[in-house]
């Protein structure tokens, strides 16, 4: 038997100058669809709203930022690239430290996801950014720390969470505070003046009479009595007094670091002011008068209820005693 030697003419290497073609060939479209995909991500960042950026930690240089810093910072890229100092100076001034402690703690725990920190525009905007970042492993052993991140425009969102707070703890007709927040404030400063060992007085105040007010003279009246006697409480409070209306025409303050005899001269100085509003309608000129019951917190007190309750009786008094004044409970 005789062994064949593989022929080998049908599998024939191309030529040299034909190996060069291809491989030419096979790198432009290699290159093409780089380029695709380079376009493809450079239209993505430029239509994402939040800035994505990279960050050498040693040497404190921005490495790359995405088109949408030019336009939430109002600043060149260029000169960030060339120029860290350039994201440090649009800080808005009181949040500087926060927004540098918060990236150097990416070091440690590898990724912050909750920094949000405020700039100023180069028009002079305040904006709010959720600036994310995270380390960025690298693969090629040089121990660089490169730290990547996101930050978002986040303005508008908290807008509408200020705006949700307001409205939630708001009394839409007076602007004061509505009863479940006076309430929930009320118990922070009672808990902290029987920790603190400090005086601290309740006020209640409701409207001799208001009914009469709404059927003599309308609702509409009704309502711009009780925005005058709102507008008063706030004017004869101190700053850290709290107020609010915690029911129709019912409304209670409290006075932290106050005595009972303070907070009676507060009370007193209330009944005047309210006393001296006059309110005109179809001619006729009318007053209004408010009954009030105070008290002071006592070792015995040992929830806000308690409190409420007998500044709520001392009410009660003033009404059975005639109306128009301020009895101590
Ligand atoms: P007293 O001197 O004993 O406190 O009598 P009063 O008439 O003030 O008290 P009463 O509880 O009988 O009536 C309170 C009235 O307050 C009844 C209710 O229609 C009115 N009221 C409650 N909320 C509002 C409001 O938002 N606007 C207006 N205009 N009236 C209100
Ligand atoms: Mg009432
Ligand atoms: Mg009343």
């Amino acid at each position: 038997m005789v062994n064949k030697k593989p022929t080998s003419h049908c599998h024939s290497e191309p030529p040299e100058a034909a190996q060069t073609l291809l491989a030419l060939m096979h790198a432009q479209g290699e290159v093409a669809r780089l380029s695709e995909r380079e376009q493809l991500f450079s239209s993505l960042l430029d239509s994402v709203n939040a800035v994505l950026w990279a960050f050498d930690w040693e040497s404190r240089q921005v490495l790359y930022v995405s088109p949408a810093y030019e336009r939430i910072f109002g600043r060149p890229a260029g000169l960030l690239l060339a120029d860290y100092n350039q994201w440090r100076d649009s800080i808005y001034p009181d949040d500087l430290e926060y927004a540098e402690r918060s990236l150097a703690e990416v070091l440690v725990k590898g990724a912050v996801e909750d920094r949000e920190y405020r700039i100023i525009d180069a028009n002079g905007k305040v904006r709010w950014l959720s600036d994310k970042c995270f380390i960025n492993q690298q693969t090629d052993n040089s121990h660089r720390v490169i730290v990547v991140g996101m930050a978002e425009d986040i303005t508008e969102k908290k807008l509408l969470e200020g705006e949700l707070q307001r409205l939630a703890t708001t009394d839409v007709l007076t602007q004061s505070s509505n009863r479940w927040h006076f309430f929930d404030s009320a118990e922070q400063a009672f808990e902290s003046a029987r920790r603190d060992q400090t005086p601290l007085a309740f006020l209640l105040l409701d409207i001799d009479d208001f009914k009469q007010i709404n059927d003599t003279y309308g609702h509409q009246m009704g309502d711009s009595v009780l925005q005058r006697i709102a507008d008063t409480g706030k004017a004869v409070l101190r700053r850290g007094d709290l107020f609010g209306r915690i029911g129709g025409e019912e409304f209670a303050a409290v006075f932290p670091g106050c005595t009972p005899q303070i907070a009676q001269q507060i009370a007193e100085r209330l009944q005047r002011e309210i006393q001296r509003l006059s309110f005109s309608h179809e001619q006729q000129t009318f007053g209004v008068s408010v009954s009030q019951g105070l008290t002071g917190m006592t070792d015995d007190d040992k929830t806000l209820d308690s409190l409420f309750a007998r500044a709520d009786a001392a009410m009660y008094q003033a009404k059975r005693q005639g109306k128009n004044q301020i009895v101590i409970g």
